[in-house]
């Protein structure tokens, strides 16, 4: 922990408490604003004993403008401007990190202005200025020696780049509004799923504006703290206690950990700092919910993120009780959202866990926007369960979003339109009727059989992991669940569901799906899957580490356990269960004889085991394919698990950017080993079928239709496209056609089979 700021000495002024004073005094003084701003460059530059300090106010457009300085050349206020992400002062404010640098030209992204007359200074140190979640500008200061600041320096510019931010919002300064743009933008990210959606926009977590910044008394706000900690650990307290909690098992676990970050001495031995600086209760919450939000940027390790964002989350609870009343926009924003309680919704969020998107899933969320998040984040199989569009790595969206706000997702590009234009509207309701129109077109389809022009039948089943994906196999008229991922239930939660409470998950689904039959895969945790509830090792490469069946094998009561619930949840009904990640033979006969040990127990019992147990085998690792033959003579049925195999055969990572789309599936070299897999299974005599997102679109469905599938297993929207494009398909010629195009070409067959397709519809 620091020392009490407040016997520190930053510079010729006097110490940080009495500096913030002194700025407060000068800044809410007489004058315009312009001269108020004048006078506050000139005290902070004297407080540091800095030649220099400017400051740059946030334009609409993120251009960043120069509005007052103390020793740059005054010609330059209000006429030198910096672009996004354009020198030293565009990068501050992109990142919202703080940069100290002994020798600013060395830096690559110094961009020299000579009509700023800086040559003169060597060193640069340079703070954003934020205002709840949005940045208003830059502050900085420059010194002609080369000296790089130290942390403490820095986080003194930091306190009072927070005084000027209250300021600023309130000061009418030329030109406008800081930070603020009320026009259309349009911003660009990433698909994390696909669709269209027009909403207003919520805010996940509603911005929280604190008043005041400097205080008058450092005793009056330790004791602020002091009660509104109580007043929250009281509160986490209670809702653990209370009743409508204990059924609620995801729930629970997120609250008990934010008990126990609501007691971590150093955050709040850090806040205390922040007063002992001369800061408010509620700004010294919030400069050390920004240090922390600075800090997630850098790491890389999902669970370390986590455990980060629980500190914000437990922040803002915080800042919530210490900015009451203060909170005019805030309560404005709270109040507008619950105007539009009744309308369509998009929800807004910095980042979200699968189980708080779940919280808001109903018929008037319409589509998640993200600010981070990758392809591979968990809200997305969430998102995908839903059948909503998320976009994510949306850069600045909770800069540029109010509550309220039109929004259109266009979830298939990867981009959101803030407040669209006309244009934009109606290319919107053109996209969305076309969309219908398919949408009615595969309803239509629903209780046909996809059976092939020429009589072969294919059984087209989904892909599930949650309890809403079970409601979609009648409406999209799957067949089965051809994988139930199990590892789904256990992301979306804190902590490791027991015997009974896997139970009364998988009884749930089986109810669920009455008749059509549902293959559980066991736990296929490690890799992406990191479990809350589970301590994965740190490893070099996860997608090859300590994984799926692996930690089945050597932690069989895991796998035990697992196939008990399911036993239990079976009854007299068939059960079928598929081991994820097997390599070896060997692996699946071990995993086989460790179900084997639970099938005996329970039949030792009065409810018994179900009659009709079938064991299968995911092929998804290359060793697997090398061994196809024997493999198919051990398991009662094989399952492609085309993503993964893909991924190993290419050794190119499936989440990766660069690699993802790299390798075709519908490559010579990966046609063969989907062939010899299929051929492999007939031999046997057992079923085989594809559940990788290869099977979810047409033209792979059909090619593996035409290698010998007949059991395709996909999302539930691929449903309806894959059927489509079977019932129109005559798959033995297509059959002789692939074989044939397999053996005349050595890369990418797709455009064959695209172009003999087109040619016969
Ligand atoms: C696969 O690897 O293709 C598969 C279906 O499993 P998952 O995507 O869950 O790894
Ligand atoms: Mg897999």
């Amino acid at each position: 922990m620091n020392a009490p700021t407040g016997t520190r000495e930053t510079g010729p002024g006097g110490g940080p408490r009495e500096m913030l004073r002194r700025l407060r005094d000068v800044m809410a003084g007489i004058g315009t604003p312009q001269e108020r701003l004048d006078s506050t460059v000139q005290v902070i530059a004297h407080e540091l004993g800095a030649e220099v300090c400017s400051v740059y106010v946030q334009r609409p457009g993120r251009v960043l403008e120069l509005c007052a300085t103390q020793g740059l050349n005054p010609q330059a206020v209000h006429r030198l401007f910096f672009q996004p992400g354009e020198g030293l002062v565009g990068q501050i404010a992109e990142t919202r990190l703080p940069l100290t640098l002994a020798e600013a030209q060395k830096h690559p992204k110094f961009a020299y202005r000579p009509e700023t007359g800086e040559e003169a200074f060597q060193s640069f140190a340079g703070v954003p200025i934020r205002r709840s979640d949005r940045v208003l500008g830059v502050l900085v200061v420059q010194h002609v020696s080369m000296r790089e600041l130290t942390e403490e320096e820095v986080e003194s510019l930091e306190t009072l780049a927070m005084v000027l931010a209250e300021v600023l919002a309130t000061m009418s300064l030329p030109g406008g509004e800081p930070g603020r743009d009320r026009g259309p933008v349009l911003i660009h990210g990433i698909r994390i799923h696909e669709g269209v959606a027009v909403g207003k926009a919520r805010l996940h977590q509603p911005r929280v504006v604190i008043g005041g910044v400097v205080a008058e008394d450092p005793a009056v706000e330790h004791e602020l703290l002091r009660a509104a900690l109580a007043d929250m650990h009281e509160s986490l307290d209670r809702v653990m206690e209370s009743e409508a909690l204990s059924a609620a098992g995801e729930h629970r676990d997120v609250l008990e950990t934010y008990r126990l970050i609501a007691r971590d001495t150093g955050w709040i031995g850090r806040i205390r700092d922040a007063i002992d600086s001369g800061l408010t209760a509620a700004a010294s919450v919030q400069k050390v919910r920004d240090d922390t939000r600075s800090r997630m940027g850098a790491v890389k390790d999902e669970y370390l993120r986590e455990r980060l964002a629980d500190f914000e989350d437990v922040a803002l609870r915080l800042l919530r009780r210490l900015a009451p009343g203060e909170d005019a926009a805030a309560e404005q924003a709270a109040a507008e959202q619950a105007a539009n309680g009744g309308d369509p919704f998009i929800l807004v969020a910095r980042s979200m866990g699968p189980a708080e998107l779940l919280d808001y899933a109903g018929d008037q969320l319409k589509g998640l926007v993200l600010e981070e998040a990758s392809v591979t984040a968990h809200v997305g199989i969430v998102a995908r369960a839903l059948d909503i569009p998320v976009v994510g790595r949306l850069a600045h969206l909770i800069d540029e979003v109010d509550p309220g706000d039109l929004l259109i997702v266009d979830g298939d590009n990867g981009q959101v339109f803030v407040r669209p234009g006309d244009d934009a509207r109606s290319q919107f309701r053109e996209s969305l009727a076309a969309r219908e129109a398919t949408r009615a077109r595969y309803a239509a389809l629903r209780d046909t059989p996809a059976v092939s022009r020429d009589g072969v039948r294919v059984s087209l089943q989904m892909n599930a992991g949650l309890l809403v994906d079970v409601s979609q196999l009648q409406t999209v008229g799957a067949e089965g669940i051809g994988l139930y991922r199990t590892e789904i239930p256990f992301l979306v939660r804190r902590e490791y569901p027991d015997v009974e409470a896997q139970t009364d998950l998988y009884r749930r689904i089986l109810d669920g799906a009455g008749d059509r039959p549902v293959t559980f895969r066991t736990l296929d945790a490690g890799g992406d899957k990191r479990l809350h509830s589970f301590v994965h090792d740190v490893e070099e490469n996860p997608a090859l580490g300590w994984r799926a069946l692996r930690i089945g094998l050597d932690q069989p009561a895991i796998l035990r356990q697992q196939v008990r619930a399911m036993i239990h949840a079976a009854g007299a009904r068939p059960l079928r269960v598929m081991l994820p990640m097997v390599a070896t033979v060997a692996e699946f006969r071990s995993a086989r004889a460790i179900i084997d040990l639970e099938i005996e127990r329970a039949a030792s019992r009065a409810a018994g085991a179900p009659k009709n147990i079938s064991v299968g085998a995911m092929v998804e690792v290359p060793s697997a394919l090398l061994d196809i033959e024997a493999l198919a003579e051990a398991a009662d049925f094989l399952s492609v698990g085309s993503n993964d195999l893909l991924q190993f055969l290419f050794a190119a990572d499936r989440s990766g950017e660069r690699t993802a789309t790299r390798y075709d599936p519908l490559s010579v070299v990966f046609l063969e080993a989907m062939r010899r897999i299929a051929v492999a299974g007939r031999s046997a005599g057992i079923d085989v079928s594809v559940c990788g997102e290869m099977a979810g679109r047409p033209l792979e469905a059909l090619t593996l239709a035409a290698l010998g599938y007949r059991s395709l297993s996909m999302s539930a929207v691929s449903i309806g496209p894959v059927k489509e494009a079977v019932i129109s398909t005559d798959i033995n010629a297509l059959s002789e056609f692939t074989l044939y195009s397999m053996k005349k070409s050595t890369s990418s067959i797709r455009n064959r089979l695209k172009n003999y397709l087109s040619d016969r519809r």
